[in-house]
């Protein structure tokens, strides 16, 4: 199994099964009911759980939840940890709707402070950080691997708005430790004051606590490479500590086409993509993309994914023919993971168990199950299937537009009959 790497730029085998593999995926940060383009690391992560488990590894998932940030302090002034507790609610409900299950754990921010204060301890007891005035800054100086992940230059970064540049002894250096501001409606003891921490080092935290010093996989978006993950990598490596061996970063969600570039700034929530798409069209469109690509969430081109979903779906409504290569499946997936080849595979096979199987890995062995028609509907169906077999066909087609005018095509097939919503 090879996956990209950004941190060694090129493609790396990981150990070989069972492991294990200890993953952990960047989660939101909770101030708003989540993009849709937010679901494209929580799906990678729990595709690729699954993928793995089948392939006979040992898998932990932990995708975090960003609960103190500057974002939710500036989205509700006063009510910060109320918006973050009733965000935090919404993503797991627009997540668990997605029927991947979930990450093994969503540790949150608000529940690793004092071992946040720990680390933070540690590194500047090592020199690595330094307190000021209530903060606590990251010495990027004393670091010198800072920026193999990104190949950003340090000079290049800006400061976070909250950061007092005039504290710092180096503009590259970053806040581990916020003192609390004016306006701040949460803050928690530190040795430094009262304060919270940098968005930074809860993820160094959050992942070595639940996955130890050293892991597998490190997933997230494109843009939390620099300076998000790099910073990550740094806080934890400067302390020793292997932390990820291995960086997936996944390309950003597009809004194109003519009706979505119009509604700039009216971004589609996952909600919203759910309720117009439905979950499978929503999944078969994620598969569609190449992970490290960006991918074009438009009308047309979930229309695409609505029309693959039900060409899937007709395979089950035709007679089964067995045949068709599972390892084809595995060799796609095997090679960075590239879920439209392994459409392309599932798009060739008629064989009912092998693709229901292989749809299972992406959540969508659903389409594998027929709506149930309402029993009224079935009982018609019985009666045409009587009137057939007594040779009566005027009363059958008769039976047969009844169910047809109540939205329902019924089917002949090897043992009987099946009933398909129009
Ligand atoms: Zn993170």
């Amino acid at each position: 199994m090879r996956l990209y790497n950004t941190l060694t730029r090129r493609l790396d085998e990981l150990p070989a099964p069972p492991g294990p593999i200890r993953m952990y995926f960047c989660g939101p940060t909770v101030y708003a009911r989540a993009h849709v383009g937010n679901a494209v690391p929580f799906v990678l992560g729990m595709w690729l759980r699954r993928f793995l488990r089948e392939r006979g590894y040992e898998v932990t998932l932990v995708h975090n939840i960003t609960d103190i940030n500057d974002k939710i302090y500036a989205a509700a002034p006063g009510a910060s940890a109320e918006l973050a507790a009733q965000a935090t609610e919404w993503y797991l409900a627009d997540t668990g709707d997605l029927g991947l299950g979930m990450p093994d754990h969503l540790p949150k921010a608000t529940e690793s402070v004092p071992q946040i204060v720990r680390f933070i301890e540690e590194l500047i007891a090592a020199g690595h950080a330094y307190p000021a005035e209530g903060d606590v800054y990251f010495r990027v100086a004393s670091y010198p691997e800072y920026g193999q992940l990104s190949g950003q230059r340090p000079d290049q970064m800006e400061e976070e708005e909250s950061e007092t540049v005039a504290l710092k002894e180096d503009r590259r250096d970053f806040a581990l430790w916020k003192a609390t501001k004016e306006g701040e409606d949460t803050s928690w003891e530190s040795p430094w004051g009262p304060g919270r921490p940098g968005w930074h080092i809860e993820c160094s935290v959050m992942a070595e606590d639940l996955l130890g010093p050293v892991f597998e996989i490190h997933g997230g978006g494109l843009d939390l490479v620099f300076p998000h993950h790099e910073n990550e990598l740094a806080q934890s490596r400067s302390l020793g500590h292997p932390f990820a061996e291995l960086w997936m970063h996944n390309g950003l969600l597009r809004f194109t086409g003519e009706k979505m570039s119009k509604s700039v700034g009216n971004v589609t929530t996952i909600r919203e993509a759910l309720d117009e798409y439905g979950r499978e069209a929503l999944l078969l469109f994620f598969m569609t993309g190449q992970w490290r690509k960006p991918l074009d969430f438009s009308a047309e081109t979930m229309a695409q994914a609505q029309a693959q979903v039900e060409r899937l779906r007709n395979v089950f409504r035709v007679p089964d023919e067995p045949g068709g290569d599972w390892g084809a499946l595995v060799a796609a997936l095997e090679d960075d993971f590239n879920t439209p080849a392994a459409l392309a595979v599932l798009n060739g096979w008629r064989d009912h168990e092998l693709l229901r199987r292989g749809l299972d890995l992406f959540g969508l062995g659903s389409l594998a199950e027929d709506e149930n028609a309402p029993p009224e509907l079935v009982s018609l169906a019985e009666r045409r299937e009587a009137a057939r077999a007594e040779r009566d066909f005027a009363a059958a087609d008769e039976l047969r537009a009844e169910i047809e005018a109540a939205g329902w095509e019924v089917r002949d097939v090897a043992d009987g009959f099946q009933l398909i919503p129009k």
